[in-house]
C-alpha cells in the first residue's frame, strides 16, 4: 500500500481561519487571509474546533492517491460519502499480473497461506482464460476476489477527514483501512498541524469510546505519541 498526498488547498489553515474570521468581522475574509498571524490562526482554529463550529474546516481540502489496497478495503473507503473518488476501473483495465493483498493472519500461517494462494491462482487462471476466449474484462472481472488490488484518488475536506479518522483510526476498524487512515492522518498533520492536532479515533479526539473498547488504554497512549504505525 502507498498513500500520497497529491494536492491540498494552498495554506489550508490560513484559509479555514480566514473563513472563521469572516463570520465575526465586518471586513472581507481577503483582509484576514493576508493579515492573520500564525498565532492568530492557531488560536482561531482551536476555538472553532473546541466549539464544534466545524463547517469552516470544509474550506480546506486534501487529495490523496491510494495505491495497492484491496477491493475489500476500497469498498469500506467509499462508504464515506462526504468525499470525491476516482477509482481504477476493472471494466477498462485488464489485470494481467495481479498482486493480491494478503492479510497477515493468512500469510503468517503456512497452511492458510497455501490454501489462499491456491484459491487465488484458480481465480487468476479463470480470469485469463475468460479474457482469452474474448469475454469482455467487465464480465471476466466477476471471478476476481476481494483481495484484488486497486488504485483510487480520494479528495476529502478537513471536516470529513476528522470524521473519517474517528471511525477508521479506531481499533474496531479493519487493519487495512486503519493503515490507510493512519497514513492519511500523518500526511495531513504535516501540512495542517493545528486542524489535526487532536485528530484520531474517538478515544483521542473526544475522550469517548462508542465501541466500548475500554480495554485498550495502551493504544491511546501510543496514539498520542504518534507511534502507532
Ligand atoms: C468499525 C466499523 C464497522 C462498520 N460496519 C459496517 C457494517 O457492518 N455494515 C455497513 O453497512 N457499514 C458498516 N460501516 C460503515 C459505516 O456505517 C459508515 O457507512 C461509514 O463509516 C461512513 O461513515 P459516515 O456516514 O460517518 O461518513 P460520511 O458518509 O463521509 O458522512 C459524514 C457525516 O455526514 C453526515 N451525513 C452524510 N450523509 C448523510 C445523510 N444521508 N443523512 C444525514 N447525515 C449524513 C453524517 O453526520 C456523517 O457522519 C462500518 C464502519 C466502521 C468504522
Amino acid at each position: 500500500m502507498k498513500i500520497t498526498l497529491l494536492a491540498h488547498t494552498p495554506d489550508p489553515e490560513r484559509t479555514a481561519a480566514a473563513a472563521a474570521r469572516q463570520c465575526y468581522s465586518k471586513f472581507s475574509a481577503t483582509k484576514a487571509y493576508v493579515e492573520l498571524s500564525e498565532e492568530d490562526i492557531r488560536r482561531l482554529l482551536r476555538k472553532i474546533i473546541s466549539s464544534g463550529h466545524l463547517s469552516v474546516l470544509e474550506h480546506a481540502s486534501f487529495t490523496f492517491v491510494v495505491d495497492g489496497i484491496s477491493r475489500a478495503c476500497s469498498h469500506q473507503l467509499v462508504r464515506h460519502r462526504i468525499a470525491s473518488y476516482s477509482q481504477q476501473s476493472q471494466r477498462y483495465v485488464k489485470f494481467d499480473e495481479l498482486e493480491f493483498v494478503i492479510p497477515h493472519s493468512i500469510s503468517d500461517d503456512e497452511e492458510s497461506r497455501r490454501m489462499f494462494l491456491e484459491g487465488l491462482e484458480g481465480c487468476k487462471e479463470t480470469y485469463r482464460k475468460l479474457l482469452a476466449k474474448g469475454i469482455p474484462a467487465e464480465d471476466a472481472r466477476y471471478i476476481l476476489p476481494q483481495a484484488s488490488p486497486t488504485k483510487i484518488v480520494v479528495t476529502m475536506n478537513a471536516r470529513a477527514l476528522l470524521n473519517f479518522f474517528e471511525l477508521r483510526c479506531c481499533l474496531s476498524a479493519q487493519w487495512e483501512i486503519r493503515r490507510v487512515a493512519e497514513e492519511m492522518l500523518s500526511l495531513v498533520r504535516s501540512v495542517a498541524p493545528t486542524i489535526f492536532e487532536g485528530a484520531g479515533p474517538f478515544c483521542v479526539s473526544r475522550r469517548i469510546c462508542p465501541e466500548k473498547k475500554y480495554d485498550c488504554p495502551k493504544w491511546v497512549e501510543l496514539y498520542k505519541k504518534g507511534s502507532t504505525q
